[in-house]
């Protein structure tokens, strides 16, 4: 038996574009590329972890140079130029990590090396996560992209397309590669744990292709590991154990208790997980997918086919303990406690949230408050003639009435006096201190602010330019200020008075 192993993520890796699986677009048009002969000079790949950028920009280098093409455009896999990129030995093809090949110094090791290309093949240079590069690296690379000899090739490699200079993405092509669905990733672990000779649950792979996000590597390293722990078959339990996955059961424990309102179990839950040494974020991001998978299932009873038949089905009897209301009420505080704790969450936080979820049950819904305030309003309604003397009245109390009700906007000749005559002291005349305002009689405070607030309007009314440099001049005092700021409010309150005397008079 050969010592020498390899990983499941680099032993089944695509070799041809029959092989890519989840992005059927892209290979689409790489395929249309080759046999059009319109292969631009740069590519960038862009996508989340484990979903075939590299891969894919490896294969399409293949294919440039593979020498006898399937029909399918597809490479041979038998020629030299073949052999050698799969064996990652070819000189064509330059792989550069640039993660660990940031500095200008390499990128000009790439602009050295471009003028060796041969003739009859392609250069291709993939660098993967080529957002790491330094500004410097960029602009050195730009130099290059701007003007390429036809045989050389840039394919980028790339989680972060948006820390990639737009002067780089302008001169790419762009492939964004979605993230592997959760049946196809499902498919693809089958395939290998058939081919490897191993039993493994339905559940089981269905937990994997969950916890990996889209991303197939991570979903091939993960069953890896599982195939390293043991020979036997491999459980949906086993799966929970080997990976420190949290059981489902804990959840679907956690829906009883809030059903019965046992707000004991709060304490219950949080030691359990805690004891099993579980990363408590994990756990509130599982609670978070624990209630979303309800809440799916409540508004569309065919949701979450994704999920293996037992467990949706637990999930189909479990959301029946809910009612709409409360699954949005759970998920925003959840959502609300994972961005307020973020990293910091610990199992205080967690018990705390708990016991809001299981708290809960006995919440009143909007609906109903709804509903109760519209009867109200209608039993308002019934009495309504005695509502509408009542706010008369306390109108009247913020508004005592004006000494003079029929002429209120009329413009006095004694105060008309009073602002004409251009003196420092003017103002003094009138019959304002501050001091009144917060006078404990509080109708004789109001009663002489309105005397003011007259005198106010009618110096408003009288408009005379010269009394306003007169205001402005700075030989007048901050109580003015004050005055003129008290006046404007006073002013707003003669006008609402009026106003609502008009309202009572119609
Ligand atoms: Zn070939």
């Amino acid at each position: 038996m050969s010592l020498k192993y390899q990983i499941l993520a680099r032993k089944y890796r695509p070799q041809t574009f029959k092989e890519v699986i989840g992005q059927e677009s892209i290979v689409k048009t790489i395929k249309n590329s080759i046999k059009k002969s319109r292969v631009a000079h740069a590519y960038l790949f862009s996508g989340t972890r484990g979903t075939g950028k590299t891969t894919l920009a490896r294969l399409f280098a293949k294919a440039l140079n593979c020498k006898n093409l399937t029909n399918d455009f597809d490479p041979c896999n038998e020629c030299k130029s073949c052999l050698e990129i799969t064996a990652s030995r070819s000189l064509d093809v330059i792989e550069i990590d640039g993660a660990s090949n940031r500095g200008i110094d390499d990128i000009r090791q790439i602009n050295d090396t471009i003028g060796y290309a041969s003739s009859n093949t392609y250069k291709i240079y993939i660098i993967d996560e080529v957002h790491m590069l330094t500004k410097e690296a960029f602009n050195a690379l730009l130099k290059t992209l701007e003007e390429p000899p036809e045989n050389i090739k840039f394919f980028f490699a790339t989680t972060e397309p948006h820390k990639v200079l737009p002067t780089i993405i302008s001169r790419c092509q762009r492939f964004e590669l979605k993230r592997i669905t959760h049946g196809l990733i499902v498919e693809k672990l089958k395939d290998i744990s058939d081919d490897q000779k191993k039993q493994i649950d339905e559940d089981a792979l269905h937990l994997i292709a969950h916890f990996s996000e889209g991303s197939l590597r991570d979903a091939e390293s993960l069953l890896d590991q599982l195939f390293c722990y043991s020979d036997e078959k491999i459980t949906l339990d086993y799966v929970n154990n080997a990976l420190g996955f949290i059981d489902k059961d804990y959840f679907f424990e956690l829906d009883k208790n809030i059903y019965e309102s046992n707000l004991k179990f709060a304490f219950e839950f949080t030691q359990k997980i805690t004891s099993s040494g579980k990363d408590i974020s994990y756990v509130v991001k599982e609670l978070l997918m624990h209630f979303r998978n309800l809440l799916s299932l409540k508004l569309d009873e065919s949701s979450l086919d994704y999920l293996s038949e037992t467990i949706r089905k637990k999930y189909i009897s479990q959301q029946s303990l809910y009612t709409n209301e409360m699954l949005f009420y759970i998920l925003d505080e959840i959502t609300k406690a994972s961005i307020f704790y973020k990293n910091s969450f610990n199992s205080i936080h967690l018990e705390t949230l708990i016991l809001k979820i299981i708290k809960s049950k006995n919440l009143v819904s909007i609906d109903t408050l709804i509903k109760r305030l519209v009867k109200l309003e209608k039993d308002l309604q019934g009495s309504a003639p005695s509502i509408k003397n009542e706010v008369k009245e306390e109108a009247k109390e913020f508004f005592p009435p004006p000494s003079q009700k029929n002429e209120p906007l009329k413009i006095k000749e004694e105060n008309k006096q009073v602002f004409s005559e251009k003196t420092d002291n003017s103002y003094e005349k009138i019959d304002f201190s501050i001091s009144d305002s917060s006078s404990t009689d509080n109708n004789a405070a109001v009663k002489d602010n309105i005397k003011v607030e007259e005198k106010i309007i009618d110096s408003i009314n009288s408009k005379n330019t010269e009394e306003e440099k007169e205001i402005d001049s700075p030989s007048l005092k901050k109580n003015e200020t004050i005055l003129k700021d008290q006046s404007h409010f006073d002013t707003l309150i003669r006008f609402t008075q009026i106003e609502l005397e008009g309202m009572q008079k119609n």
